[in-house]
């Protein structure tokens, strides 16, 4: 691959195991904005900043010394030298994510980051694929292919709930089902780079596709 993929959309469509299986069948870099979001979540989380504080989060994220690894067989998260991949699954982190993501400061810290990352994987490995909601639209307007992933609020409620199962989380459907549609509004609701489809995005619904069969029409598009 030369260049970037984004892969935007919400939750639950898949698209953090497609990303990484088509930069790994790819011999691409690849990375998870949404981890890093999350990493900085658990960050303010572990201060006790209030995450209605603004400040006091964009305080903590400037604090944070978060490090992303990109290679997509073990794609890594580290808060100070410390592994963070599983706490920010948590309910804790996934409850106030959202509202962490809205703040203007910790968008910009992050965004210039993931840029800097984009710019550093595109040198050393040629390409880079990159998942997250405003990819396309805000942190790599340039990306050479673009496709924004849904599928049905049902679809995508069962999909991570299988996954908090096979993380041995505990799981409930009809909370997930709200927790679903609740981050869906605050993400496409808010004024800082909302959740939306960027023009030049190809829509892949994979309500009725496996990862194998989202993989195919991926694999597809890389080669038009
Ligand atoms: O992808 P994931 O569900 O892990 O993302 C967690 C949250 O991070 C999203 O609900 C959204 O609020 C935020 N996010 C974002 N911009 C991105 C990636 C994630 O605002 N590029």
């Amino acid at each position: 691959l030369r260049g970037v993929v984004a892969l935007d959309g919400p939750s639950g469509t898949g698209k953090s195991t497609v990303a990484r299986r088509l930069a790994s069948a790819l011999g691409a870099a690849y990375l998870d904005t949404g981890a890093m979001y999350r990493a900085i979540t658990l960050a303010a989380l572990r201060v006790r900043a209030a995450v209605s504080d603004a400040e006091a989060v964009a305080h903590a994220a400037r604090s944070a010394e978060l490090v992303m690894g990109t290679d997509p067989v073990h794609p890594t998260v580290t808060l100070a030298g410390e592994g963070v991949e599983h706490d920010i699954r948590g309910p804790a982190v996934t409850g106030s994510v959202s509202a962490v993501s809205a703040i203007p400061a910790v968008r910009e810290l992050l965004v210039d980051e993931q840029r800097r990352l984009i710019r550093q994987a595109v040198k050393q490995s040629g390409g880079i694929v990159v998942e997250g909601r405003d990819i396309g639209t805000v942190v790599a307007p340039e990306a050479g292919l673009k496709v924004y992933l849904t599928a049905s609020a049902h679809a995508r409620a069962q999909r991570r709930t299988a996954q908090d199962a096979a993380a041995g989380r505990g799981t409930d459907l009809e909370r997930t089902h709200a927790d679903v549609r609740r981050r869906d509004d605050l993400d496409s609701g808010r004024a800082v780079s909302p959740l939306r489809m960027a023009d030049d995005s190809v829509e892949l619904d994979t309500t009725e596709l496996d990862v194998a069969g989202a993989l195919t029409q991926l694999h597809k598009l890389v080669e038009q």
